[in-house]
């Protein structure tokens, strides 16, 4: 086995109880550097990516037998410092990868689940969850075709500037939900046609006097009355997909209910359906389109905009130490785009 000069610890967040509180159910502790197998390798984190089911996880909402002291964090993107025998990934490689724990200095992954990336741009790392999510999502469950209508809810956050732009190159019509002003700039800078800030404009107004027939295809991650409102403007033969519902994660029950018994009718009268899409038993359909949105971020067709939180009061988010803030900041709604935090910067490698 290869290997690069490695400390003995290092840092990483664990939970130590189980609580949608993402702050109060964390804490930061040393712990050993684990050790590749076979066919493993050691990627030393430079950017983790924070996402809003983190607090799910903390809740135990993903691991029914999930007991503390455990790992937290989804994603990350690092350098190979170490591989195991059978691997045939290069030291120095940078990769990105989606595995329990990725809030860590140091993460050991399966060969077979990291992604050689062509630089150690947080961009790439967005791609990995926010991205394929928006990508696959829209494809295999909203079958989008060119000339729809696709509404897009927390249009400005890190999957939703994905899916608007996706949604968008297949030839589209897009509307975008956000909470500020300064949102529906970003939105319009990555195509979106109809931003609506939902705290100046009423989006049941909006759908009701611009969009008559309804929309096509609703990506909504918001959930509560924002998805009761969605299915109530589906259009005939209109899909609706169940991303995410951020309005309940931070209850204890994290589930908003929304008026489901009046379901059945609203569907059946358009012919229309709700179809629900979860990452994890997409990652079979995930090569391809990672590959092509890789290239399509190497060749400016796809923007992705990355919030280290530089004008929050918390921010640059910078350290584990600042993982708990970058959560806190995308349950302000304040995000534009993917929330990154910064492990090792480039000058403290050098
Ligand atoms: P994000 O969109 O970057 O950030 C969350 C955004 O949600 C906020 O900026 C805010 O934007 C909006 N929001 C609306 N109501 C909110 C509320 N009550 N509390 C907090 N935020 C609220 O987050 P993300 O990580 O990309 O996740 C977005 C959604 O996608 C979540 O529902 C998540 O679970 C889902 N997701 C699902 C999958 C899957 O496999 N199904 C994968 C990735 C993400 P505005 O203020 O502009 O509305």
């Amino acid at each position: 086995m290869a290997a690069r000069h490695i400390p003995h610890t290092m840092r990483k967040l664990i939970g130590t109880k189980l609580s949608p509180n993402f702050r109060e159910a964390t804490a930061i502790v040393e712990a050993p550097v684990p050790q590749p197998g076979p066919s493993e390798v050691l990627v030393h984190n430079r950017f983790v990516g924070i996402n809003a089911s983190d607090i799910n996880f903390t809740a135990g909402r993903y691991l029914p037998s999930l007991e503390a002291p455990y790992d937290v964090g989804f994603e990350g993107l690092g350098e190979v410092v170490s591989v195991g025998a059978d691997s045939k990934l290069k030291i120095g490689q940078p990769v990105i990868y989606a595995k329990f724990g990725a809030f860590a200095d140091y993460k050991v992954v399966s060969s077979k689940s990291v992604i050689p990336v062509p630089s150690a741009k947080p961009e790439f790392l967005s791609l990995i969850v926010s991205g394929l999510t928006a990508a696959l999502s829209l494809d295999k469950i909203g079958e989008i075709k060119k000339g729809e209508n696709v509404l897009v809810t927390a249009a400005a956050g890190g999957t939703g500037q994905f899916a608007v732009q996706i949604a968008k190159e297949a030839g589209c019509h897009v509307i975008g939900t956000c909470s500020s002003d300064d949102k529906v700039k970003f939105l319009q800078t990555i195509g979106c046609d109809r931003p609506v800030n939902y705290n100046k404009e009423s989006l049941k107004e909006v759908l009701k006097m611009e969009y008559p027939d309804g929309v096509d295809v609703v990506y909504e991650s918001v959930g509560g009355e924002m998805f009761d409102l969605c299915v109530n403007n589906l259009a005939v033969k209109g899909r609706l997909i169940v991303i995410g519902f951020i309005s309940g994660y931070e209850s204890a029950t994290g589930f908003k209910p929304s008026r489901t018994a009046t379901l059945p009718t609203k569907l059946l009268s358009k012919s229309a359906s709700v179809r629900g899409f979860f990452l994890n038993h997409f990652w079979n359909d995930a090569g391809p389109v990672m590959a092509k949105l890789v290239q399509q971020v190497l060749d400016g067709k796809l923007r992705v905009s990355i919030d280290k939180g530089e004008n929050t009061n918390h921010g640059p988010f910078t350290g584990l130490d600042k993982i708990q803030d970058a959560v806190d900041y995308m349950y302000s709604k304040q995000n534009k785009g993917k929330v990154i935090v910064e492990l090792i910067s480039e000058q403290s490698k050098l």
